[in-house]
């Protein structure tokens, strides 16, 4: 009898065991799936979002291309115009008589905007205290306006390259006055504020232009050739070793190596004593009022 007991008691602590096993097994399994499947999903997004990404990379790039390409001919551009407030006021004041007993220089940006490389340009302004001039391109404003609407309300200057970018040289002057209009007033439609500052494409001005447009006519006496050598190095060395109070320097905001190097450049001469202003904190400074007749190789 006694025997007996042993051997069932035996026998349930052997079933107990048993399942016991069973049911950890169970729980082992399930946690290993769950595990495994919530790595699989997040793995899986990560590449939708990644493939998501690409394409709109893609999609950019394509679009600056074909903006690029058609630079000339390209009146109506699909926007990239994304959530903008309505605000338009430049707000943005800083106090200039801290360079008063600096050399000033002034970087100028032809042929933008351009979302990548202006934007470049823009993220490391502060580092170097530096505002600077762009004269754009009329038929690119609506469709970078987000990135000129950031450079003005950075308290950057917007002036005019012309709409089509057309030697001036060649057009009647219905052309002329029609380039210089359709630019000032997309100028005016993304900034709120009018432009008085013109840069003619080649620097191709004579008086019957000027006083066709009656703006000023800011050229440059420190030319880079960036869009040529496309050199950073070699784009900094010049604006380094040709440097002058009252310089105006010609650069395009087109090509990453223009800003790398103009940043090179305002690394090197803010050690030198050197603020970066733009061509109306420049006038402001050195007191000059400018006039609609003359040509302003630099400010002096
Ligand atoms: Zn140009």
């Amino acid at each position: 009898m006694r025997k007996r007991k042993i051997y069932i008691k035996k026998k349930l602590k052997y079933r107990i065991k048993v399942i016991c096993f069973i049911i950890f097994t169970v729980l082992i399994l399930n946690c290993v799936n769950n595990i495994f499947n919530s790595f699989h999903i997040s793995t899986d997004e990560t590449l939708i979002n990644e493939n998501e990404q690409n394409i709109n990379n893609q999609k950019k790039e394509n679009q600056e291309e074909n903006i690029l390409l058609n630079e000339n001919n390209s009146y109506e551009i699909s926007s990239d115009r994304q959530d903008i407030d309505d605000n338009t006021t430049n707000n943005f004041e800083r106090d200039i008589n801290k360079f008063k007993n600096k050399k000033l220089i002034a970087f100028t940006f032809d042929d933008g905007p351009n979302s990548k490389t202006t934007n470049k340009l823009l993220d490391n302004l502060d580092k170097y205290n530096a505002r600077v001039t762009f004269f754009v391109v009329g038929n690119r404003v609506k469709t970078y306006e987000d990135t000129l609407k950031r450079a003005y309300n950075m308290g950057n200057l917007i002036g005019s390259h012309t709409y089509n970018h057309k030697n001036l040289f060649e057009l009647d002057d219905n052309q002329i006055v029609d380039e210089i209009k359709k630019t000032n007033d997309v100028i005016k439609e993304v900034t709120g504020s009018d432009t008085l500052y013109l840069r003619p494409p080649y620097g191709n001005t004579n008086k019957n232009i000027k006083n066709l447009v009656n703006m000023y006519n800011i050229l440059w006496d420190l030319d880079t050739e960036d869009w040529k050598y496309k050199d950073k190095f070699k784009i900094a060395k010049y604006i380094i070793d040709n440097a002058h109070d009252g310089g105006i320097i010609l650069l395009h905001d087109l090509y990453e190596t223009s800003i790398d190097g103009a940043l090179l450049a305002m690394e090197e001469l803010s050690k030198n004593g050197y603020a970066f202003v733009t061509i109306e904190e420049m006038t402001t400074l050195k007191g000059i009022t400018l006039n609609k007749t003359s040509n302003y190789f630099n400010i002096k």
